[in-house]
């Protein structure tokens, strides 16, 4: 496993190396799937040859993270099961895995997973000029979601007082 601990300004080129530590073996893609950012869709309808929409309508679904706007690919359920295998998923191999989303390819099962998940979120769902987003990750850190250095609130905003009205819906801009 590659020693080295997460931070919210860890460069990709070392995030992508931990999280390309990986066997392909599908199994966690047989469970549940990746999010998809919205720059990614065009392209990675491209590769699949199905026109943006279409992939958008069947491949898709909307979600938010943070305030911000990305998508889930959907699953496929079977048996009333709330989770299943993701749609791209096809005898256990990704059928995009030439061009998966970022969060497919920084994302694994080592004992660096979660801290992958985290980093992603707050580099890419987290916007710091929202302050929506600032109130929705602080409730997140508030109820217990993982943070990693440099993702603290207090380093993200070393203006107090600045953060506190946000906080406090004194300021929407
Ligand atoms: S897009 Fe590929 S890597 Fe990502 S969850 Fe689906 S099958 Fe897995
Ligand atoms: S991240 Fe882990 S479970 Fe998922 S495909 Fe790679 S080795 Fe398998």
């Amino acid at each position: 496993m590659i020693d080295i601990v997460l931070k919210k300004d860890t460069p990709l080129k070392d995030v992508l190396e931990i999280g390309g530590d990986c066997d392909k073996c599908g199994k966690c893609c047989s469970y549940g799937s990746g999010f998809m950012l919205e720059s990614e869709v065009a392209k990675i309808a491209n590769f699949l040859r199905i026109p943006t929409d279409k992939f958008r309508k069947d491949f898709l679904e909307e979600t938010e993270i943070f305030h911000t706007n990305l998508f889930k690919i959907r699953p496929m359920k079977k048996d009333g099961k709330p989770y299943g295998p993701c749609m791209l998923l096809e005898n256990s191999k990704c059928r995009i895995h030439e061009v998966k989303p970022l969060h497919c390819r920084v994302g694994n099962c080592s004992d660096h997973g979660d801290d992958l998940h985290t980093w992603f979120i707050v580099n890419h769902c987290l916007n710091i000029y929202d302050p929506e987003s600032i109130r929705q990750y602080a409730s997140y850190l508030e109820t217990g979601g993982r943070v990693i250095q440099g993702a603290e609130l207090d380093v993200l905003f070393p203006d107090k007082s600045k953060l506190k009205s946000i906080l406090n819906y004194e300021r929407f801009r």
